[in-house]
């Protein structure tokens, strides 16, 4: 699977213009992903610089990202968001520094702006080979290998020319990184007992799935890309917000709430 800042851009753009229920959420992602790409080109551009992996020491650099994500969601976010970027805009740099660090050392999928700001800086940091320093997270399968991060999605994939048989991926909520990952075990508990592992479907988005354990009561959402091959994980997974209602409602918890809070 081959992803970038401008295929999750166009593919975000374009089911916007498909899906009358997720249009809101898929502009506002596309507008997201557009800043996000801005962060990652001023990092990667930038002369004689590369991350060190330690956040504190690369924070005057990212630090510089900050202002084009909060104007782009001041300019497109929902009510709360806008509100929320205006104070930050205000609070001045002490206050998203130290949000970012905490963020970098003990992640959490609900502070929505750090979280947006270090994907950009994180992938970088994995495209670049530093390693992340100061981020003790628990390594375990299940858990991205570079950087620790929780599983943003699951996916399905043909084979490689030469393979047996397709395989299934992660992605990492954190740095994008994708990883393979056995195909039936739970990606929070690591259950593996069929009869404990579900798997539930709309005919709406028929190349996407919850992927629900009922060991931990933990779900992710899968995407098939041997159904269609066009799909961008991250961003189908967005755009079929409604298969999140449908877990909620019977009593199962995401491992990590996507972007846009889902
Ligand atoms: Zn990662
Ligand atoms: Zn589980």
């Amino acid at each position: 699977m081959k992803e970038s800042w401008d295929t999750r851009i166009q593919r975000a753009e374009h089911l916007a213009t498909r899906s009358e229920a997720a249009r809101e959420l898929l502009t506002f992602y596309a507008t997201l992903l557009r800043a996000q790409k801005e962060s990652y080109e001023h990092l990667r551009g930038r002369k004689g610089w590369l991350p060190s992996g330690a956040l504190e020491e690369d924070l005057p650099v990212v630090r510089a990202t900050v202002h084009g994500l909060l104007r782009a969601v001041e300019a497109s976010g929902p009510p709360a968001l806008v509100e929320e970027a205006r104070s930050l805009a205000r609070a001045g740099e002490g206050v998203m520094d130290e949000a970012l660090l905490e963020q970098w050392r003990a992640p959490s999928d609900t502070r929505f702006f750090e979280k947006a700001l270090l994907q950009p800086y994180a992938r970088w940091l994995a495209e670049s080979g530093a390693q992340p320093l100061g981020r003790d997270l628990e390594r375990r399968e299940g858990r991205c290998p570079f950087c620790g991060g929780g599983p943003q999605v699951s996916f399905l994939h043909t084979s490689e020319p030469g393979a047996e048989s397709g395989g299934r991926g992660l992605v990492c909520s954190a740095c994008l990184t994708v990883w393979p990952f056995r195909r039936v075990v739970c990606a929070s508990c690591g259950e593996e007992r069929p009869a404990k592992l579900g798997y539930f479907q709309s005919p709406e988005y028929e190349h996407v799935r919850v992927e629900a354990c009922d060991t931990c009561r933990h779900y992710i959402k899968g995407v098939d890309l041997t159904r269609l091959g066009l799909a961008v994980p991250l961003v189908d997974e967005v755009a079929a917000a409604a298969l999140d209602v449908w877990a909620h409602e019977h009593g199962y918890t995401k491992i990590e709430l996507n972007l846009v809070g889902l």
